[in-house]
């Protein structure tokens, strides 16, 4: 078999995505991968280029990406970091609301073909003429349908009705992540708690059976109707409010990443509603890679996968205590965490989303610096939820350049703390926090921690008792070495370089 240059193109694009995962694996060749995965896109981008066969096709491409790109850069422009979860939720919706439409649009063009259509014969036309027209007209008129064996377009079908029903799901399912993440709307589907509807696990059961009946409706009648599509889109809709509603704060990084898995297959299979190989192999690969990352996430969390994607399932249980009477607690100021740390000669950083909030990461690398240059052993320990990204505080130490060789995982460093004189928590909280290990009934019960409460001293960074994100009260900070050092975390942290 002879590849043109199409293929070939689909080919190196695949190979550059692959690369372009490989080396987001890892922080020293992320950058390459970054390249990589935009080179591979703006291939993939040319060949589709060159497929475009009229002019106007052409045009209305190019239009298009130029309204997309003026919102994307806008927007990209605009975004605070902080703010990037809930933006890759809103791209994850677009994705689903595109297969969607890309579903109803291959439906209508199996039908929309059927309509009769007006034939011109020559007046010198042969009878054999006349048969070839009349016949190429018939085939036209019976719509695509037609043209397709029964295999073929059952295959189609089920492409059409998966599409669309993951689609549906992926839409709507990222509206409530980005609502959760975002966390100042006021409906109840946006809080960060788990809405848990009584029964709430038969409806999505429900849900799943109605809808494979649909399917079956949908490809048993010789002209495929669009009412079982348009009421299980329906069902697939509320099916994504429902799945991601129930799900608490504390479990969201799974679900994000199980909603880019979910967007990844959804483009796969507008990849193959549209016959175009490359959105398969693409699809397949953002599909599986989100599959995989939820699959580590839950292993880090202690979670299960099947019970985070079936939508938080054995987590009735759980309550959060927001409220609890815990004691009293100490306060340190800037200048006496100074001078804590001066009499330290092991610190260990445990840094949270405050840090991101604050914008905190280039004064803590500088008091990293400082505290290095006395001679005081520094190190980094990064729970893998921490923030609201996967990998988001190493994304913040990388731009700050704070060395990687410092930088920990939670697991290589959290036998550790018992031997540190003191740890910073610079705005972390629910990573930090004791009742995931102490409280069976904790919302967040069975969630590896950082144990920062292990070593000599312990000073938090933040600017009031509240709650983390999973809206849980912490006891680390009514613990007898631990200090609250209150204020915005980058302020404090300058005022302690002052005084260093
Ligand atoms: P948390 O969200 O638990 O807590 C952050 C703390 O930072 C808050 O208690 C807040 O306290 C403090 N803070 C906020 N702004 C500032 C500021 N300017 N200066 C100082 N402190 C500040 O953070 P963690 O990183 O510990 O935990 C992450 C949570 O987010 C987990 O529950 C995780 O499951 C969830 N999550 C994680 C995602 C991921 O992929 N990493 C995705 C989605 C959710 P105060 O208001 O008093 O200042």
């Amino acid at each position: 078999m002879v590849l043109g240059p199409i293929h070939m193109a689909y080919i190196l694009a695949a190979l550059l995505f692959i690369l372009a995962l490989a080396g987001l694996s890892k922080q020293e060749t992320a950058k390459l991968g970054c390249l990589s995965g935009m080179v591979g896109m703006t291939i993939a981008l040319l060949a589709t280029f060159a497929q475009v066969d009229t002019a106007t096709g052409f045009i209305l491409i190019i239009i298009a990406m130029a309204i997309g790109a003026g919102i994307g850069i806008y927007v990209a422009r605009k975004v605070a970091m902080t703010q990037m979860p809930e933006m890759i939720a809103c791209l994850h919706s677009f994705v689903g609301l595109a297969a969607v439409l890309v579903g109803y649009n291959s439906f209508l063009e199996l039908g929309g073909s059927a309509a009769p259509e007006t034939i011109t014969i020559p007046v010198n036309a042969t009878a054999d003429e006349i048969a070839a027209l009349l016949e190429a007209a018939g085939a036209a008129a019976a719509g695509a349908a037609s043209t397709m064996s029964v295999g073929e377009l059952n295959t189609h079908l089920v492409e059409i009705f998966l599409g669309v029903f993951i689609g549906a799901v992926t839409f709507t399912g990222s509206i409530v992540a980005y609502g959760k993440l975002n966390g100042t709307y006021k409906l109840r589907i946006f809080k960060s708690a788990p809405l848990m509807i009584p029964g709430g696990h038969w409806l999505n059961l429900g849900a799943l059976v109605v809808s494979l009946f649909l399917m079956i409706w949908f490809m048993a009648s010789d002209t495929p109707s669009v009412a079982p599509l348009v009421i299980m889109t329906l069902i697939a809709f509320v099916f994504g409010v429902h799945l991601v509603a129930a799900i608490g704060g504390a479990d969201m990084p799974v679900v994000i990443s199980m909603l880019n898995s979910y967007s990844g297959w959804a483009a796969a299979a507008s990849g193959f509603m549209l016959s175009n190989d490359l959105l398969i192999v693409t699809g397949a690969l953002v599909g599986s890679s989100g599959a995989i990352l939820s699959y580590i996430m839950c292993r880090a969390m202690n979670r299960s996968f099947i019970s985070v994607i079936a939508g938080g399932f054995g987590n009735e249980g759980a309550a959060a205590s927001t409220d609890e009477e815990m004691g009293e607690y100490r306060e340190l100021k800037c200048p006496e965490v100074a001078e804590l740390l001066k009499n330290s000669s092991s610190v260990i950083i445990a840094p949270g989303y405050g840090m991101a909030v604050a914008q905190a990461q280039n004064a803590v690398a500088q008091l990293t610096e400082k505290l290095q240059a006395r001679g005081i052993q520094v190190r980094f320990a990064i729970h893998p939820v921490a923030g609201r990204l996967p990998g988001h505080m190493n994304v913040l130490l990388a731009e700050a350049k704070v060395p990687y060789d410092i930088v920990f995982e939670m697991d290589e460093i959290n036998d550790d703390f018992e031997n540190t004189d003191t740890v910073l928590v610079i705005g972390a909280n629910d990573t930090v926090n004791p009742a995931a290990l102490e409280n069976p009934n904790s919302p967040i019960a069975g969630m590896p921690v950082l144990e920062v409460w292990k070593a000599r001293n312990v000073v938090v960074f933040k600017r009031s008792m509240n709650t983390g994100y999973a809206g849980v009260q912490n006891p680390l900070f009514f613990k007898e070495n631990t200090a609250m050092c209150f204020g915005d975390a980058k302020k404090s942290v300058e005022e302690i370089v002052a005084n260093l």
